[in-house]
């Protein structure tokens, strides 16, 4: 039985009640973090404290709490729910009011937090990569927050599953921003490229690390607008998430991109986000 944090409480899921009034429920005015837990450790929990406190501060949110005690709230969900390989999702939205549009005086925001098993795509899938689909970006101008509301994300990945797609490439004005849960890389002439930050993507955390491990290794890597020309003529394609890490497109929109395998930069790179966790985690390879 999984427990879960709600308001203070650690308690059964089951026993978790919220109110039908939350904004969260009516307005989806809240915002969400998720961060990959590896054998009981919160990988890069700074960089995603620091994205919560943006997101908070987008939506005009005050932080209920320090990054502190937000460390000692998830590191006690985690230990009371066994460990292990988990992926930490929390959620704070303006709390529960009557319903108005304008923001409620004086009322607690709803705090929620819960772990869910890390689900990697398993290596048989990883060899063979996945396939993609490009879908215009019907999303709002704030994507740089991390709001609850999903809406459009959902339709366009169940419209990418509908074409037998595992993800969304999303194209704004006929620019790559990023996936419908992801960061969209690719690689040309050995370069790697990826969409700059700005309000139409998530300044995603497994993108910054793959930026540093890139500059890091020697790897030429651009923070530039990539086209669909551009992505359609790629020599591999990418993508990243905590939850995923770094996944190879190897179809996209029903052929193949280049070999239709992963390509060498991908299996390079890989290897230096695997090394790079052992490393900060310290993890002892046990395969
Ligand atoms: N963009 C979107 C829209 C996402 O939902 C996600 C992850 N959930 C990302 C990018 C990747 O962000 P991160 O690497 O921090 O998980």
């Amino acid at each position: 039985m999984s427990i879960v944090y709600l308001n203070g409480a650690f308690i059964p899921a089951e026993k978790a009640t919220i109110s039908p009034l939350d904004r969260g429920f009516i307005f989806a005015d809240g915002i969400y973090e998720v961060i990959p837990v590896y054998r009981g450790r919160l990988f890069r929990l700074d960089d995603h404290l620091q994205r919560l406190d943006q997101s908070l501060a987008g939506i005009r949110l005050k932080q209920p709490l320090n990054h502190s005690k937000w460390k000692q709230i998830l590191l006690e969900l985690i230990d009371k729910n066994g460990g292990g390989d988990l992926s930490v999702y929390l959620q704070i939205t303006r709390g529960v009011a009557s319903r108005d549009h304008f923001f409620p005086t004086n009322i607690a925001p709803t705090i929620f937090a819960m772990v869910n098993p890390l689900k990697p795509f398993p290596d048989e899938v990883l060899k063979k990569g996945i396939a993609a689909v490009c879908l215009e970006d019907i999303r709002w101008k704030y994507c740089h927050i991390k709001s609850i509301a999903l809406l459009a994300n959902v339709l366009l990945r169940q419209q990418a599953l509908d074409k037998g797609a595992m993800e969304a490439i999303l194209v704004r004005d006929g620019k790559i921003t990023e996936g419908a849960a992801s960061n969209v890389f690719i690689v040309t002439n050995n370069q790697l490229v990826t969409t700059p930050k700005g309000p139409f993507l998530l300044p995603g955390i497994t993108r910054d690390v793959v930026l540093e491990l890139a500059k890091h290794h020697g790897i030429t890597a651009l923070e530039a607008e990539i086209s669909l020309p551009d992505l359609h003529a790629a020599d591999e394609i990418w993508l990243t998430s905590s939850t995923r890490e770094i996944v190879p497109v190897t179809t996209l929109d029903g052929s193949p991109v280049k070999s239709g395998k992963p390509g060498p930069m991908w299996e390079q790179i890989t290897q230096h986000y695997k090394h790079y966790k052992q490393d900060i985690m310290g993890l002892i390879e046990t395969t």
